[in-house]
């Protein structure tokens, strides 16, 4: 293929109806054919990027390797598909603006009135083009966040208007994701929301080509028919998609829904081959069969939305898979444990993972959760604060710093075994100003870490300001905390190991934002099968 396709995503009726997931399963159908398949997402918030928002507001930040703070989606994109993304793959309203005032301010606009249209849509189709000029992909996928009918997705649609305009239907199409409520008094499905979303867009001028309806209940035929009639749609557009048990069922259905193959036609492509599905459905296959089970407790401050935490969520599924066991998590919120219900809080749990975080608060009880492990020898992994939680406590309770901490939770700590890093003292903007994006560490030949990774030179992703203090390294490698990860540049401790202890890894990285459905990401297999070994050994 020469030229890159455009596919666009658009919701309609309500939110959360999973569009990120529908792009990434017709992203993964097109890719299983043989194509160069890439997914981005245009949000419409006015923030920068997704870096300042509070987990609760938009659930989890992903970064990319290149240090990119992104939207969760774009972590389905990559375990979907198993190609990286970048800061092309996801942009907001608020990087549009600040691109045109930046060139208002620099004169580059010549003495013109800068307005939404053409300016803020030039700026939108101008990276909406970026990936596809690159040469790189067949098919762009462009998940446009939000659900018509909202005022701040407007310049995105029309920006969607004018691209199908400007490309011509053989190169652009638009996929409506939608909801046909069932109402259980009438025994019936609805269309009407889908008529009146589509009416939507069509307002705005675009007309969808295929409808995506979201649904508990099979679409009849009559509906179906009712649908294409009401939407201006084919009838073998209208793509049912009914919930599944798990968002990886969703390639496997919409291909029995045809979806890549009307995609295919509509955009005039020869499709070299039928989608290779085969590992896809052996993953499948390991999911839904388990043969172990083990329940691995999630200390973290953020526990009542689990997306805030969702590709360590995702990260286990892929790695219990891989390990034919079901891992069922436990959400423990940090700032419930105390010294007295530690015990009756992770007695019975096989592992113990301490999440990511930020600020003071629960970071006790995740150190009283951690002292619990160490002692009774449970499987633990601490990722990025979960790994500096295990230092302090290691400091306190093995080497006998009384007091030590991270100057994040204590500024004035005698013992700062945490600290900021020396190039984040100067800095006080907040957004994109952390330790950001891809970096290598160098892994200590026989350690668990370098066991698990099959090498000892890998590439992880970070976030974070705060860091080892290398002051207190020697100290606490003679007791036994153990530096088996460090960044070759900066010296900086990456992974930490405890020696006499069958599993207890911390790492200063994020090692769930590399975890694919393809490629389980080996920190998390080996903490599930250390899980497995726990619990019979317990038996
Ligand atoms: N708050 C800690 C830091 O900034 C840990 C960050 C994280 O867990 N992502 O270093």
């Amino acid at each position: 293929m020469s030229a890159a396709k455009y596919i666009f995503v658009t919701g309609g009726v309500t939110s959360s109806l999973g569009k990120g997931i529908i792009s990434a399963s017709l992203g993964k159908l097109l890719q299983a054919r043989g194509f160069k398949v890439t997914i981005q997402k245009f949000d419409p918030y006015i923030n920068i990027d997704p870096g300042t928002l509070n987990p609760y507001e938009h659930g989890e930040c992903y970064v990319t390797n290149d240090g990119a703070e992104t939207d969760l989606d774009l972590g389905h994109y990559e375990r979907f598909l198993n190609i990286p993304t970048s800061q092309a793959n996801n942009v907001t309203t608020g990087r549009i603006y600040n691109n045109v005032i930046t060139k208002e301010r620099q004169g580059e606009y010549l003495g013109k009135t800068v307005q939404v249209i053409p300016h803020i849509t030039d700026e939108i189709k101008r990276n909406l083009y970026l990936l596809g000029e690159s040469g790189d992909y067949d098919f762009i996928i462009t998940e446009i966040g939000g659900s018509v009918g909202d005022i701040e997705s407007l310049p995105f649609i029309e920006a969607v208007r004018q691209v199908r305009w400007d490309l011509g239907p053989n190169n652009a199409l638009v996929i409506h994701l939608t909801l046909i409520p069932y109402l259980k008094a009438a025994k019936e499905l609805k269309t009407k929301p889908t008529q009146h979303s589509v009416k939507e867009l069509l307002s705005y001028g675009v007309q969808p080509d295929i409808l995506v309806c979201r649904t508990e209940m099979p679409l009849p035929p009559d509906i179906r028919k009712k649908l294409a009639l009401f939407c201006n749609v084919h009838l073998n557009s209208v793509i049912e998609a009914i919930d599944a048990d798990t968002i990886y069922d969703v390639p496997i259905l919409m291909r029995k829904e045809k979806l890549d193959e009307r995609v295919l036609a509509k955009l005039k492509v020869q499709s070299k081959s039928e989608p290779d599905l085969e590992q896809w459905k052996d993953f499948l296959g390991k999911l839904k069969n388990p043969i172990e089970e083990v329940t691995i407790g999630l200390v973290g401050k953020y526990v009542t939305l689990p997306d805030a935490y969702k590709s360590i969520v995702e990260a286990f599924v892929h790695a219990g898979a891989q390990n034919d066991c079901r891992v069922n998590l436990k959400w423990i919120s940090s700032e419930e444990i105390q010294h007295e219900s530690v015990e009756s809080i992770i007695k019975g749990l096989h592992g113990v993972l301490v999440a990511p975080g930020f600020g003071e608060r629960g970071m006790e009880g995740k150190i009283e959760a951690i002292k619990f492990v160490r002692e009774n020898k449970i499987p633990f992994f601490g990722i990025c604060l979960g790994m500096q939680c295990a230092v302090i406590e290691f400091a306190r309770h093995v080497v006998g710093l009384d007091g030590a901490s991270s100057t994040e939770l204590n500024p004035k700590t005698k013992h700062p075994v945490i600290d900021l890093m020396e190039a984040q003292k100067k800095i006080t903007a907040k957004g994109g100003t952390m330790r950001l994006g891809a970096y290598t560490c160098k892994l200590k030949k026989g350690s668990k870490a370098a066991h698990a990774y099959g090498e000892t030179t890998i590439q992880e992703r970070h976030r974070h300001r705060y860091e080892f203090n290398n002051a207190y390294l020697e100290q606490l490698e003679e007791a036994g905390l153990k530096p088996v990860g460090i960044n070759p540049e900066s010296n900086l401790v990456e992974v930490v190991e405890l020696k006499d202890h069958p599993w207890f890894v911390g790492v200063q990285y994020h090692p769930e934002l590399r975890s694919t459905v393809m490629n389980p990401h080996p920190l998390f297999v080996k903490f599930v099968e250390a899980s497995v070994n726990y619990k019979k050994s317990t038996i």
